[in-house]
């Protein structure tokens, strides 16, 4: 019965000037995830709203429908949804046509009394009647067909809501709002490189990114053969899960094994984890300026492993001059396990493997490392240039 979807944004009806472009973009990441299961839908956008249409055939097939209902949850930017039955402007036509559905809703539905409400707003003035009015009429028309004691009013708590929109062009009906991630489109911010391991925290904060509208590609670093290919084929599953929710990152695979040989020949063992993680920023940097990316971001937060004091991520940091995002830096372990659950990445992120910055790791890894002594250290390696240039020129890509 439903020959449209409502579509709802928040962040972006704020948005002034650039408005237009974020409402574009999401129109265009709406369109894209339709384009294989559900080429002739339209999407347009009027007003403040995305509308979704099924083209040709007037009503969604419940297959098209429940595929909508599936992505529309992941695309950044939507605050909710609501299949709906599009109408003309006109009363007489919205109230038959509620009277038509209602025997069927309250037959369906589990409760003998369900509560029941319904909810109008109308953007178009011109309407002769106001919202409330609008409610009182459809609840009378619905009480007069199936019975004034089929359901109880309750406009706090209700077990079905009927919403009805009256717009300028056309009018709507719908009874589900399904919740979507909010957010801003993705494409909507510049292009950024995320820094991805295998572990739970790098997956959660790309996520955070895309949410925040910048498409990412990834960057991990392994060790073969010290670390297996699993360490990579992890990787990559995780970067398929998180490409679900942005057209397509690259996967930029870096082999550090060569370098971590020098380090762990030449510096202090204590210093081990800090130079690593250096040389992963530098890198990460050279890629990022190569392939155009404005940022880096990591799933680094304060103090949750000896990496990631303030010393110790101040004196990494200092190794580039890139932007670093880091958007769990104030979460807590607990949190991000519950936002990897919910994005889908816990799962792969729970499987062990060995990591590459567990290669040749020390026992007992500094905690305050100075700048200068890693500088120092870095000092002790011949050719340290030599060796991140080669490297960097050795890169896999997963295109
Ligand atoms: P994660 O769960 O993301 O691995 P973590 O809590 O294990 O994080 P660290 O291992 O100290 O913390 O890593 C901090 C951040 O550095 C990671 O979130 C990730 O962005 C980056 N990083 C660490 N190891 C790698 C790697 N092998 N490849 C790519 N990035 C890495
Ligand atoms: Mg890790």
């Amino acid at each position: 019965m439903y020959n449209c979807i409502i579509c709802r944004y928040h962040e972006i009806a704020t948005k002034g000037n650039n408005r237009n472009m974020f409402e574009k973009c999401l129109v265009d990441n709406i369109r894209h995830i339709l384009r294989e299961t559900a080429p002739e839908c339209r999407v347009r956008r009027i007003r403040g709203r995305v509308w979704i249409e099924p083209g040709e055939s007037g009503t969604f097939s419940r297959e098209t429908l429940n595929m909508i209902i599936r992505e529309l949850p992941d695309v950044f930017g939507l605050e909710s949804f609501s299949p709906a039955i599009l109408l003309p402007v006109d009363m007489d036509i919205i109230r038959q046509t509620v009277v038509g559905l209602a025997p069927d809703i309250f037959a369906s539905h589990p409760a003998a009394h369900p509560r029941f409400r319904v909810r109008a707003r109308r953007s178009n003035k011109r309407f002769p009647l106001t919202s409330q009015q609008i409610e009182i009429d459809l609840v009378t028309a619905i009480a007069e067909k199936v019975g004034y004691d089929k359901f109880d009013i309750d406009l706090k708590n209700a077990d079905i809501t009927l919403g009805c929109e009256i717009r300028d062009e056309f009018s709507a009906l719908y009874f589900d709002i399904y919740r979507a991630a909010g957010g801003l489109p993705v494409g909507s911010n510049p292009r950024v490189l995320t820094l991805l391991s295998g572990g739970i925290d790098s997956p959660a904060a790309a996520w955070q990114i895309m949410k925040r509208g910048s498409p990412t590609d990834f960057i991990t670093f392994h060790s073969f053969p010290y670390t297996p290919v699993e360490t990579v084929d992890k990787v990559r599953s995780i970067a398929a899960v998180l490409n679900k929710f942005q057209r397509h990152g690259r996967l930029f695979i870096v082999n550090l094994a060569e370098f971590q040989k020098s380090v762990r020949d030449n510096c202090s063992p204590r210093m081990r984890t800090v130079l690593y993680r250096r040389a992963m920023f530098r890198i990460a940097e050279a890629v990022a300026l190569r392939e155009k990316c404005k940022a880096l971001v990591t799933g680094e937060a304060l103090g949750q492993v000896a990496s990631q004091t303030v010393d110790n991520m101040d004196t990494i940091n200092r190794s580039i001059d890139m932007l670093v995002l880091r958007p769990l830096v104030g979460a807590d372990k607990l949190e991000t396990i519950a936002l990897a659950e919910k994005i889908g990445t816990m799962k792969l992120s729970s499987i062990q493997v060995p990591d590459s910055c567990t290669v040749f790791a020390p026992s007992s890894p500094a905690t305050a490392a100075t700048v200068d002594l890693a500088l120092a250290e870095e000092a002790k390696i011949p050719d340290y240039a030599g060796i991140l240039e080669k490297i960097i020129n050795d890169i896999e890509i997963d295109a």
